[in-house]
C-alpha cells in the first residue's frame, strides 16, 4: 500500500525539503489533481490558465511553486515578488494565511490587503519588503495610485476566482494593474468558469499558457457503483455534529469515512470514539504494523468505523463497508468515484454521504453533473429524527429477541413484577434499560441547534451559480430541493414575486438585459442628467420581476437564487464627478459591509450621488458600514434612499 502508488507526490513535484516540512506538518499526503498539474509549468515560470473551484485544492496549486519560485529572492522595499489578485477581503485573508502556512520555513513574508483596512498598516508591511502581496483591485490601485506599491518587481501575477472579480466590476482595474507589471512576468488564471470575458483577459495577458482543466466527464459508462448518494450542506463548525446525528440514523455496518490529512483523521477520530463508536483511525503516518492491526479488526467487523485519508485508504478491500463517508468534498470527481466505489459491493447496497460547507455546493455539482448520477441534497437530521431511529433500533434488537426465544429465565422476572406493576410498565421499563445500554446517551453537541441548508439562501451564503456552458441536470431539481427546502409552501420565490409587485420603489421596471428608467426620471447616457443604469448580468439577478414567475421546481439550477426579501435602494452622496464608478461601489458594499455582491441589484451613478439596489436584508448593514468607510479618499453621506438628493 506505500509508499503512494500515485505517480506524483510532492517529492517528485520538485518541491524543497522546507515546503515538503510544512506540508507534513499540516498532514498533506499527496497533491490533489489540480495540484499535480498546475505545479510543473508553474515551476517552470510559464503561464497557466487553470480551471478550479474552491475546494479542489487551487490555492496550494499556485501558492507552492510560486512560493518555490522566489525562496531565493529577496524582495526590495514597496516591490513585491508574487501578486495575487482576489475579489474578496476573505478571500484575501484566507490566501494570505495559506502562503504564510506554506511558506514559513522560506521565512516567506505575505501582505494582505484590502480595502476597509488602516493604509497605514499596509503601507508599513509593503515598506518592510514583501515577497506576496493578496490584494482586492481596488486597494491595489489606490496604492500605486500613492505610490506605496511598485509593480516592476512582479515576477508572478495570480488572478484568483478572476470570474468573481469580473462580476464584481473589477475588469477595468485587472487591466491597469497587469499592465502595470512587468512584461515578462508569469502569469496564471483561475476561474471556475471559463466565459468568453475570461477568455479575452487570457487572451491578451497571457502568453502561451499551459491550460488545466479538471476533466469534467472522466467517469466511464457503468463504472460508478449503485450507491444511494446524499449530501449535507453544513458550516464547518457543525460538520463533526452533523456527521455525528447522520451516523445515528443511518446506523452503519462499517463506514469508511475520508477526511483531507491527518490532523482530520485524528481529530474527528477522537470525537466520534467520544459518541459511543469503535473507531479506527488510518492514515500515512501510521507503521505498516498499524496498519495491518487496523485491516484487520477492520475485517473482523469489530470496528465501525474507518476515518482514513486517501493515501492510506488506497487498497482497502473489504467487502462489507455500507458507507463511505466524505468528510470534506473530494478534490475532483475522480476521487469521488474512487472513494465510494468501495461500498455497494458484491450485490450489497452501499450509501455514500457528502459532508459539504456552503461554498462547496458548486463541488456538489460538478461531481454530479460529471458522474451522470444524482446525489440528493438532504436535510441534516435533527435531534428528534435520531432519538426517533434510536429508538426503532432498539424496538428491531428487541423483535429479534422476541423471535430468537429462550427467554424462560427472564419470564419469571416478569411474572412477580407484574404481580406488584402494570405489565405495560414492566415492559416499558425493561425497553428502557435495553435502549440505554444499545443505544447509549447522546452526545452534548446532539442539542445544538445545526443551520439548515434553507438558512444559507440568504446572500451571505449565495448558492452558488453553476458552470453556464454545461447542460441543466435534473431539471430544476436545486431549486425544488437544495434551495426550496426553507420554501416549500412558504412561496417566497413563487407568490412573492409574482407579478414583480416587489419592485415598487418609483415605478421602476426590471427588464433584463435592458437599461432601465431610474425612478428619478434618469435618461439615456449623453441626456443633460446622465445617470447610467449598471444592470447585473442575467444571471446574478437577485429576483427577476416584471411579472417574470418563478415556482420553486423551475429554476433548473439557474444561478443567483435570492430568494431574497424586497429590494430597497441606498444612497450615496458620491457621484460621477468624484470619478464614482459601480466596481468601487461593489467593492465597497463586499469589503466593508461583507455582503454578497451577488445580492445587489442595479447600481445607478449620477454626477453627484449614486444609488444602489440592496435586498432589504442587508440594507442596514451597507449603510452602517459605507458610514465608517472612505470613498475615493473621502467620507460621504450614506442612508436609505428616501428621495432627498444632493444638488
Ligand atoms: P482550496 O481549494 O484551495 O480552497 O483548498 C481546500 C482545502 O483543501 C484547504 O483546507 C486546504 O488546506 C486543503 N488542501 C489543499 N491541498 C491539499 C492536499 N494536497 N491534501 C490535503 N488537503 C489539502
Amino acid at each position: 500500500m506505500y509508499p503512494a502508488t500515485m505517480k506524483d507526490t510532492f517529492a517528485e513535484l520538485g518541491f524543497g525539503p522546507e515546503i515538503l516540512a510544512e506540508l507534513a506538518a499540516l498532514g498533506y499526503e499527496e497533491p490533489t489533481p489540480i495540484q499535480t498539474a498546475a505545479a510543473p509549468p508553474l515551476l517552470e515560470g510559464k503561464d497557466l490558465l487553470g480551471q478550479a473551484a474552491t475546494g479542489t485544492g487551487k490555492t496550494a496549486a499556485f501558492a507552492l511553486p510560486l512560493l518555490q519560485r522566489v525562496s531565493k529572492m529577496r524582495p526590495a522595499p514597496n516591490k513585491p515578488l508574487i501578486l495575487v489578485l482576489v475579489p474578496t477581503r476573505e478571500l484575501a485573508v484566507q490566501v494570505s494565511e495559506a502562503f504564510h502556512r506554506y511558506g514559513r520555513g522560506l521565512g516567506i513574508a505575505v501582505a494582505p490587503i484590502y480595502g476597509g483596512q488602516d493604509f497605514h498598516r499596509q503601507t508599513m508591511a509593503l515598506r518592510r519588503g514583501a515577497h506576496v502581496v493578496i490584494a482586492t483591485p481596488g486597494r491595489v490601485l489606490d496604492h500605486m495610485r500613492r505610490g506605496t506599491i511598485d509593480l516592476s518587481g512582479v515576477v508572478s501575477v495570480v488572478l484568483d476566482e478572476a470570474d468573481e472579480m469580473l462580476d464584481m466590476g473589477f475588469a477595468e482595474d485587472l487591466e491597469l494593474i497587469l499592465e502595470a507589471a512587468p512584461e515578462t512576468r508569469q502569469t496564471a488564471l483561475f476561474s471556475a468558469t471559463l466565459p468568453p470575458r475570461i477568455a479575452g483577459i487570457a487572451e491578451r495577458h497571457l502568453k502561451d499558457p499551459v491550460r488545466v482543466l479538471i476533466p469534467r466527464d472522466t467517469s466511464k459508462k457503468g463504472s460508478m457503483p449503485k450507491v444511494r448518494q446524499t449530501a449535507y450542506i453544513v458550516p464547518r463548525a457543525h460538520k463533526i455534529a452533523a456527521l455525528g446525528r447522520v451516523l445515528d440514523l443511518e446506523s452503519p455496518t462499517l463506514a469508511i469515512i475520508f477526511c483531507r490529512t491527518r490532523l482530520e483523521v485524528d481529530e474527528l477520530a477522537e470525537r466520534l470514539v467520544g459518541r459511543g463508536y469503535t473507531v479506527e483511525a488510518l492514515h500515512g503516518g501510521m507503521s505498516q504494523n498499524e496498519r495491518d492491526r487496523v485491516m484487520k479488526k477492520a475485517r473482523a467487523a469489530t470496528v465501525d468505523l474507518l476515518v482514513a485519508t486517501d493515501v492510506a485508504a488506497r487498497g482497502i478491500d473489504i467487502e462489507h463497508i455500507s458507507h463511505v463517508v466524505n468528510f470534506d468534498v473530494p478534490s475532483s470527481p475522480e476521487a469521488y468515484v474512487h472513494r465510494i466505489g468501495r461500498t455497494g459491493r458484491a450485490g450489497r447496497e452501499g450509501v455514500a454521504i457528502t459532508l459539504a460547507e456552503p461554498r462547496e455546493h458548486r463541488l456538489v455539482r460538478n461531481i454530479e453533473w460529471s458522474t451522470k448520477q444524482k446525489i440528493e441534497i438532504a436535510t441534516v437530521p435533527t435531534p428528534l429524527d435520531v432519538k426517533a431511529r434510536r429508538l426503532d433500533l432498539t424496538k428491531g434488537t428487541l423483535r429479534e429477541a422476541v423471535i430468537a426465544g429462550e427467554l424462560d429465565g427472564f419470564r419469571t422476572v416478569v411474572e412477580t413484577l407484574s404481580s406488584e406493576y402494570d405489565l405495560m410498565d414492566v415492559a416499558a421499563a425493561a425497553v428502557k434499560l435495553a435502549h440505554e445500554a444499545l443505544a447509549g446517551s447522546a452526545a452534548s453537541e446532539d442539542d445544538l441547534q445545526i443551520p439548515t441548508y434553507e438558512s444559507f439562501s440568504r446572500p451571505e451564503y449565495p448558492p452558488q451559480r453553476p458552470y453556464t456552458d454545461r447542460p441543466q441536470y435534473g431539471g430544476g431539481r436545486y431549486g425544488a430541493s437544495m434551495q426550496g427546502g426553507g420554501m416549500q409552501g412558504g412561496g417566497m420565490q413563487g407568490g412573492g414575486m409574482q407579478g414583480g409587485g416587489m419592485q415598487g420603489g418609483g415605478g421602476m421596471t426590471r427588464q433584463p438585459g435592458a437599461m432601465h428608467q431610474g425612478s428619478g426620471g434618469s435618461m439615456p447616457r449623453g441626456g443633460p442628467d446622465e445617470r447610467p443604469v449598471y444592470q447585473k448580468p442575467r444571471d446574478f439577478m437577485p429576483h427577476q420581476g416584471g411579472g417574470q414567475q418563478r415556482g420553486g421546481g423551475g429554476n433548473g439550477g439557474s444561478g443567483g437564487d435570492f430568494n431574497a426579501s424586497k429590494m430597497v435602494r441606498v444612497y450615496i452622496a458620491a457621484g460621477r464627478l468624484m470619478g464614482m464608478r459601480p466596481a468601487d461601489l461593489v467593492g465597497a458594499i463586499a469589503n466593508e459591509a461583507n455582503v454578497n455582491p451577488r445580492g445587489i441589484g442595479d447600481i445607478e451613478i449620477a454626477d453627484a450621488f449614486s444609488l444602489v439596489e440592496l435586498p432589504e436584508s442587508d440594507a442596514d448593514r451597507v449603510v452602517t458600514a459605507l458610514r465608517g468607510a472612505t470613498l475615493r479618499g473621502r467620507k460621504v453621506v450614506v442612508r436609505r434612499d428616501d428621495g432627498r438628493r444632493k444638488q
